[in-house]
């Protein structure tokens, strides 16, 4: 085992037995997979299983390709069948995981779940997973203090996280990170640079890591967090956003079938036939709709902005700053902005940076009375 690797393994039994009384180090860990009855796995490299409810090393081989599953016991790794429900897989190649044909760095942990499903992990170091998904989160083409201002929060939030869920199994879960990381593969030499020269630093309020929450566009004026989740904090109340007029996705416009809209809706349970109107009830400090009205045959439905984004399709209805019109069978959309709108701007930071800010003076900006510090 490399130095490298022992840490990361250090840190993975740490955040699992000891509880750290600090952030959680600086090694995350993403649920890869959760809930399947078996996967493929093929390791790289000499490698060990460690079983981390007796504390001990089980087996060490080189090389593998296998399928992985459960039983009564344990976890079966093909012709291994250890009677733990929680183990750890370290290997000597830092590139040395292929689950269901995907490469993953770091260790990978497998838990069995009380429903006798699996559960993946994979821990990695902090730095090497903001550059697995920076390059997805911010085109490499961007302004270096934008990419900069991007790796600060995107450091930040995965901090936030991995102290927020340390008693968990894992800290962040899979439904982005799987799609969005891959690896070494999704590494571009500016994205890279702007982790590296950012290396340690986070978005920090009163002494504390943030959720620094980020969206793509927020169309002239940034959301209150509180309006949105059950969080209330100084820096993520909202600002005025002059900068993002010139974003691609500054407008949009979508025409929905109003067939489609009941039947997304009625699928969540709210109870409408035959849509006849659609209205808007209130509008929030930054410009967003509250509640939507809807009139249908079965009388008047209240939808809040944010459930009615999320029923009909977060990329479809981008924002809940919108105006929306019948006509004949379909609601005709037309709004600003898109994302939910709380913490940074994206393309407001890529015009700041185009106009000589530096990360720092953007980050400021978007979340006012934070300091950027080395965590
Ligand atoms: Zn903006």
């Amino acid at each position: 085992m490399n130095n490298k690797l022992s840490i990361i393994t250090l840190t993975c039994l740490l955040v699992i037995s000891i509880f750290s009384p600090t952030y959680a180090s600086e090694t995350v860990r993403i649920a890869i997979i959760q809930d399947t009855s078996s996967l493929s796995l093929k390791i790289k490299g000499f490698f060990q299983i460690r079983d981390l409810e007796k504390h001990k090393i089980i087996y060490h081989a080189k090389s593998i390709e296998t399928t992985v599953t459960t039983y009564k016991s344990g976890i079966v790794i093909g012709g291994i069948k250890p009677a733990s429900d929680k183990l750890l897989i370290e290997s000597d190649d830092p590139e040395a995981f292929l689950i269901n044909g995907k490469s993953f760095r770091g260790n990978i942990q497998l838990i069995k779940k009380s429903n006798n499903k699996l559960l993946v992990i994979n821990c990695i170091e902090l730095e090497d997973y903001i550059k697995g998904i920076l390059y997805h989160e911010s085109s490499h083409y961007w302004p270096m203090e934008a990419l900069k201002a991007q790796a600060i929060i995107s450091r930040t939030y995965a901090l936030y996280q991995m102290q927020e869920n340390r008693r968990k199994d894992f800290d962040l879960t899979s439904d982005i990170y799987s799609q969005v990381y891959g690896g070494e593969a999704s590494e571009r030499f500016r994205t890279n640079k702007a982790v590296d020269e950012t290396q340690g630093k986070a978005l920090f309020f009163k002494g504390k890591i943030i959720p620094a929450y980020f969206h793509a566009t927020c169309g002239g004026h940034t959301e209150d967090a509180a309006l949105l989740w059950n969080i209330d904090l100084a820096p993520l109340k909202g600002v005025v956003c002059p900068y993002c007029k010139e974003s691609p996705h500054f407008n949009w416009h979508y025409d929905f079938g109003l067939k489609d809209i009941e039947k997304k809706l009625s699928a969540k349970g709210f109870k409408l036939k035959n849509i006849t109107n659609l209205g808007i009830e209130g509008k929030d400090a930054s410009g967003r709709i509250t509640n939507l009205i809807i009139n249908s045959e079965q009388g008047e439905t209240k939808v809040s902005a944010k459930d009615f984004r999320e029923t009909i399709g977060p990329n479809l209805i981008r924002s809940t700053n919108f105006s929306v019109a019948i006509e004949g069978k379909d609601a005709v959309f037309e709004g600003i902005g898109w994302g939910h709108g709380v913490g940074l701007c994206q393309w407001g930071a890529y015009f700041m940076a185009k106009d000589g800010k530096s990360a720092e003076e953007i980050l400021k900006y978007y979340y006012p009375g934070t300091n950027v510090k080395t965590f």
